[in-house]
């Protein structure tokens, strides 16, 4: 990094931990209205700039904050969003799982409109649409249909549990614009929130993370101009369009990640406060003993979380070890807070503040678990990784020896 970089860098970062520190501590403040409402509460963007926030995510040459430029960077980013509340940062703007599709594909004409929306002071929002009601683990058989026409793509299907969809300027929805071809015939599709033909619901009752308001869309009829379909103009292959889907998910979920561990950090201290604001002996013990148990192995995620997001800011593959991240942080919170739950519940302190924020994130906890691949489906990723390199390890050995 040239020397001029390195301090407009250094002051970039001076500057965004303090609008960080600002945002949490609203987000703190105002959790328990996001969860009653289930939406953003008022006041949270009152009178600040959120353009840093729109675009913490872009790279720089995209007009990306430099504060957030590596990986890592955002993992501690996102670590203290989630100490804050866990619900409000998932339900934070920017083009979240939407990025990756456009950066990858994307024209530069695309980029440049879809992305410039960013530019703003004002919260945007990017949605990412691939799961579907029929099951969200196996993306690679969509009904989702998108039925080419003269200049154009004809949009019919449902999505769902799609956040932040209601709140989106534009939705990267994938679809199959040719069925028999199955995964090699996905493509992703830039659809406007108010496009005619698309419906978005974001009004059922969720249990957890309830600040996201998850939605369900349905195409009917919806009309995509050709210049929508991301991939065609640069004239790449369907696999690499079902490629840059798993590529949002290496990108985003060391941060994810680290977003369910900053959320644990602050149980075990909440925890430890409840006990010494109550005066209650068994609540402290329980608090000291979970905490022991618990912070090595919230190190070891956190590198874990680190290791995942520097590996994919290297260009080298990072499906598993993103997918070990996410596994190894939502197990993690899903042990901690049945334990809080339990030490809550044995002292008879329901009633206390802190009692009721334990309450909410055993609830956002449980979301966890399914947002970005269930655990089932992440495990199962992880031992094909495993296969697959163990395999290629001894085919590698077997030609060494056979020079040799
Ligand atoms: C809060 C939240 C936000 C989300 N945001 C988005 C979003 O923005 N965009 C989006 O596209 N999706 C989003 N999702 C959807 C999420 O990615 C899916 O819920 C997830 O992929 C699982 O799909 P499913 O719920 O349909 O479960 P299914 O795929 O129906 O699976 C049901 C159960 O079967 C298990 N299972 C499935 N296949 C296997 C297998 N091969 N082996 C073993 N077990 C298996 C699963 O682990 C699960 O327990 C969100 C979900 C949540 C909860």
């Amino acid at each position: 990094v040239s020397p001029v970089r390195y301090l407009d860098r250094s002051r970039a970062t001076v500057a965004a931990a303090a609008d960080l520190a600002a945002l949490a501590e609203r987000m703190r403040r105002l959790a328990p209205a996001a969860d009653a409402a289930g939406a953003i509460p008022d006041g949270l963007f009152d009178g600040i700039d959120v353009r840093w926030l729109n675009r913490a995510y872009l790279p720089l040459e995209l007009g990306g904050d430099p504060a957030f430029a590596d990986g890592v960077t955002r993992c501690l980013a996102t670590e203290t969003l989630g100490y804050a509340d866990a619900s409000l940062t998932v339900a934070l703007p920017g083009p979240s799982l939407s990025l990756s599709p456009l950066l990858e594909l994307g024209t530069e004409e695309q980029r440049r409109d879809l992305l410039g929306r960013f530019d703003s002071p004002d919260p945007v929002w990017g949605a990412f649409a691939i799961t579907e009601p029929s099951g969200g683990s196996d993306a690679t058989h969509l009904a989702t249909t998108a039925s080419r026409e003269d200049g154009g793509y004809r949009l019919a299907g449902e999505k769902c549990f799609i956040g932040n969809a209601g709140r989106a300027s534009f939705v990267v929805v994938f679809a199959s614009v040719d069925p028999s071809r199955g995964r090699l015939g996905i493509q992703p599709l830039v659809v406007d929130r108010d496009a005619p033909g698309l419906t978005v619901d974001d009004t059922a009752p969720m249990l957890g993370l309830r600040a996201l308001r998850v939605a369900r869309l349905r195409f009917e009829d919806c009309w995509v101009p050709e210049e929508r379909l991301l991939g065609a103009a640069s004239g790449r292959t369907s696999a690499r369009a079902f490629l840059s889907a798993q590529r949002s998910w290496d990108y985003m979920r060391p941060a994810l990640s680290s977003l369910m561990l900053g959320a644990v950090e602050r149980l075990l201290d909440d925890l430890r406060e409840l006990g010494d604001d109550a005066g209650d002996a068994v609540v402290r013990r329980s608090a000291a003993a979970l905490a022991d148990r618990v912070r090595p192995r919230l190190a070891s995620a956190r590198l874990l979380a680190h290791h995942a997001a520097a590996t994919f800011d290297a260009g080298d593959d990072a499906s598993v070890l993103s997918s070990m991240a996410k596994t190894a942080a939502a197990g993690l919170a899903r042990a901690t807070v049945a334990e809080a739950v339990a030490a809550v519940g044995v002292a008879g302190l329901g009633a206390h503040r802190i009692a009721r924020d334990v309450e909410r994130w055993a609830r956002d906890f449980q979301a966890f678990e399914l947002l970005e691949g269930t655990t089932e489906v992440h495990q199962l990723m992880i031992a094909r990784g495993w296969s697959a390199q163990s395999r290629r390890r001894r085919r590698s050995t077997a030609a060494r020896g056979a020079a040799a």
